[in-house]
């Protein structure tokens, strides 16, 4: 997950606008739905959470494969294997879609304080960052808690300096402007490199990655993410009045953009065939771990949610279409590429998108994005405050209440909650285009523990909570597809 939802401020005002819903909609409000798909539900359920298959999909995908970075070897290997998988799990039209990828190289890099002490750092480079020279950088570091400290330095203070970014964790998406924007902020002010502390709650020596977006105005410097406690301790280094030096080489560098694909399966609607619920994740990873949360539990959990429908005998009015995005983490060429390919019909005939890549921990529910409302899926940048939320429209408020009856039926599971604001960056593309976004939420209560790092393995997935996302995500998409109207932010299409 590159970027990450921001719900908090739209909470408030829901609840009135929910219970104005059913009186607005009296004879086709939701009341009925749960009724009509509860037999359903609690198949999906049952067969999911004795589902063996996709843990055991999860477990190769991690093992066999691993990590699996936009332009890496490993990656082609996945796109094939997911095709073949997809097929013997009873997909149908299985192919893959073309989009080209950046190639970025992370080459050997290393960094360590050289005065007043001298000590190693847990250093693990940006992606998309430049190089250092060969020989690496080494200068003075100054240590800012904020872009506002650093703002008050001036080019006075940070010229010719490593600017190291100490910002406490305030939430992902509060906090990874850091990461994202602090190379560009401080070369504005003349640093020659940056060091930008870890973008996670927890303190466990282990550096975590993701992608730097340089400002083409800016001189592109080379940055990478440092431990809380290294970055800690060169605060505390800088707080003694001496001057500290840091030394660090990257040979982190992009190649020629390369070939890849996303991977697309279907099961085919039984009335509306042209109708399509689209569900997925990503497909590609960092190059550390094994990207088994970060996607690997969003993808092989869908592709599972696909096989239990499949297999139950249910056969949905719409077709659902399981998509493996590609370049997430670091462009985002697959879910531009399958916005790209659509005809403006196909385009209005997407009914719904639903993206999984928050994890595979326990499932709590939705967040809702529809046109109008806005994707909900913003990141904090640095001296923009987000625009505020808009008002859900009238089709969306009753949208919510027909997705919080579907919910209903996951109680069984715990993910009963929905919530205006969200979707996903794979399915922004077609948020944009006005098709009605869901994002799959759990409790991501160690997410961003592992999250980019080399801790991102199969053993912080657990199969338990795996299950309850294959079955949440089995009854969603199944009622989608089935069920007699469609969710409001798209423009009309699929409207019977
Ligand atoms: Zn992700």
């Amino acid at each position: 997950m590159m970027r990450t939802f921001q719900l908090a401020i739209r909470r408030t005002f829901l609840g009135g606008l929910v219970l104005s819903a059913c009186s607005a909609f009296p004879q086709s409000g939701p009341s009925s739905l749960s009724a009509m798909y509860k037999p359903a539900a609690d198949q999906l359920i049952a067969g999911s959470l004795a589902d063996e298959q996709g843990y055991a999909d999860l477990t190769y995908l991690c093992d066999h494969i691993g990590k699996r970075i936009s332009g890496s070897e490993p990656l082609l290997r996945a796109i094939a294997w997911a095709s073949d998988t997809m097929k013997q799990e009873g997909l149908v039209n299985v192919h893959t879609q073309p989009a080209t990828v950046p190639h970025w190289v992370r080459g050997e890099e290393s960094g360590e304080i050289v005065a007043p002490v001298t000590r190693k750092l847990h250093l693990l480079g940006l992606g998309m960052s430049v190089a250092t020279p060969p020989a690496g950088l080494t200068a003075d570091a100054v240590v800012v808690p904020d872009f506002d400290a650093l703002q008050k330095l001036g080019r006075a203070g940070v010229e010719g300096k490593i600017v190291v970014f100490n910002a406490p964790y305030k939430g992902y998406g509060q906090t990874v402007m850091y990461r994202v924007a602090g190379a560009s902020q401080a070369a504005a002010l003349g640093a020659v490199g940056v060091l930008v502390r870890s973008i996670t709650p927890l303190a466990a020596q282990l550096p975590h990655t993701g992608t730097l977006q340089y400002d083409a105005k800016q001189p592109k410097i080379p940055a990478a993410a440092i431990s809380i406690e290294d970055a800690l301790m060169l605060a505390r280094l800088q707080a003694e009045g001496k001057p500290v030096r840091v030394h660090f080489q990257m040979q982190a560098h992009l190649e020629a953009p390369v070939p890849a694909a996303n991977v697309i399966g279907e099961l085919v609607g039984s009335e509306h065939p042209e109708q399509v619920v689209v569900i997925g994740g990503h497909i590609d990873s960092w190059d550390v771990g094994q990207g088994a949360q970060d996607d690997g539990s969003g993808i092989m959990a869908t592709l599972a949610a696909m096989h239990m429908i499949q297999k139950s005998g249910l056969k949905p009015k719409r077709t659902i279409r399981l998509v493996f995005w590609v370049n997430e983490e670091n462009g985002g060429a697959g879910g531009t590429a399958y916005a790209a390919a659509l005809t403006p019909e196909q385009l209005r005939n997407h009914v719904a998108a639903l993206e999984m890549d928050g994890g595979a921990e326990a499932p709590v529910g939705y967040g809702y994005g529809a046109s109008s409302g806005g994707s909900g899926f913003r990141r904090a940048r640095p001296g923009v405050q987000p625009p505020p939320p808009a008002p859900l429209s009238e089709g969306e408020v009753h949208s919510l209440a027909l997705l919080q009856e579907i919910a209903s039926l996951l109680g069984p599971v715990g993910a009963t909650t929905v919530k205006p604001g969200g979707g996903g960056s794979d399915i922004s593309p077609l948020m944009a285009a006005g098709v009605p976004g869901l994002g799959e939420m759990t409790t991501v209560a160690h997410y961003f523990d592992w999250h980019h790092t080399e801790a991102d393995t199969l053993d912080k997935v657990d199969p338990v909570e795996f299950r309850k996302n294959v079955a949440s995500v089995a009854v969603m998409t199944y009622v989608l597809a089935d069920m007699p109207e469609t969710l409001a932010g798209h423009k009309g299409a699929g409207e019977e």
